[in-house]
């Protein structure tokens, strides 16, 4: 029988009373699935990816984290299970790599515990594992962008979460530094079963490693089901105002996606066009 261990049923989000963010979505992740969230720009996916990771809180619906009410966790103990890895990192962060990975240990310790040597070899042990061990003397900003975010992967796994939720870590990264991210979570849910759940706005990747994608469109639910459901030309033409191609490579026959420009034929339609595709 699948463990589901995040579901959510009828969520719905405004901010400040304004137009709705999310409307009555559903969703389900299963247990060591790696789950991504995808759709156009302010459809509403990191708003999303807060709501089930409780840093906000719905107008409407429920979340639940392992089987129980995201509301009825005390916050700690819910840290001691779920890690999120924010869009925005920290850019003036006065502290070295290793202090900054050790602070994932913060859930497991008491209010006056420091921490102890176990602590400090599951930091070493996370350091390893995302290739940061080299940079543990140097304080944060002074990394690349792809070294901080692995860094910020290695804080959440020294979490020991069960479900790690991200926010579009590869956004900024070159392809090696992309692949590179991708893979390590693929390990981790490989060989410690983490459920991950990613927002992504990179389709070719969400091709790549999701079980199932979630496709959103403005707050709404268009479909969610594996890549080669979810990621065809008409579906994301119409969510993503564009002339979109779909074709398979080599790879599994995994969907390979292509924005056409318009030498090529593509044609956008500005998401406010009300007669344009969009709002077909
Ligand atoms: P996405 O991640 O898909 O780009 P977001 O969840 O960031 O979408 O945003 C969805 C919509 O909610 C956008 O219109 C955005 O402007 C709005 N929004 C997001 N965060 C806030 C906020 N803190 N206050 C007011 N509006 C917000």
């Amino acid at each position: 029988m699948t463990s589901w261990v995040v579901t959510a049923r009828g969520l719905s989000l405004s901010y400040n009373g304004r137009p709705p963010v999310l409307c009555d979505l559903d969703l389900r992740v299963a247990s060591g699935e790696f789950f991504m969230i995808i759709g156009p720009n302010g459809s509403g996916k990191t708003s999303l990816l807060r709501l089930l990771a409780g840093l906000i809180a719905p107008e409407a619906g429920q979340v639940e984290i392992l089987a129980k009410p995201l509301t009825s966790w005390p916050r700690r103990h819910l840290a001691q299970r779920l890690a999120v890895v924010p869009q925005q990192l920290p850019q003036d962060f006065p502290f070295t790599v290793a202090e900054t990975v050790l602070m994932g240990r913060a859930p497991h310790l008491g209010l006056l515990d420091v921490e102890g040597e176990s602590d400090r070899e599951l930091a070493r042990a996370a350091m390893h594992f995302t290739d940061v061990t080299r940079l543990a003397d140097r304080r944060l900003d002074q990394l690349s962008e792809g070294e901080r975010q692995r860094v910020v992967i290695a804080r959440a796994l020294c979490q020991e979460p069960e479900i790690l939720m991200l926010d579009e870590p590869t956004s900024s990264l070159d392809p090696a530094h992309q692949i590179q991210i991708m893979d390590l979570l693929s390990r981790l849910r490989a060989e410690r079963g983490v459920t991950v759940i990613m927002v992504s706005h990179d389709l070719n990747l969400a091709a790549l490693y999701g079980d199932r994608l979630l496709l959103i469109d403005r707050g709404r639910t268009v479909l969610c089901g594996s890549p080669a459901e979810v990621l065809t030309a008409e579906r994301l033409s119409v969510c993503y105002g564009c002339t979109i191609l779909v074709d398979t490579h080599g790879l599994g026959g995994l969907p390979r996606v292509t924005p056409l420009p318009a030498s090529y034929g593509g044609h956008v339609v500005p998401a406010e066009e009300p007669s344009g595709r969009r709002g077909s």
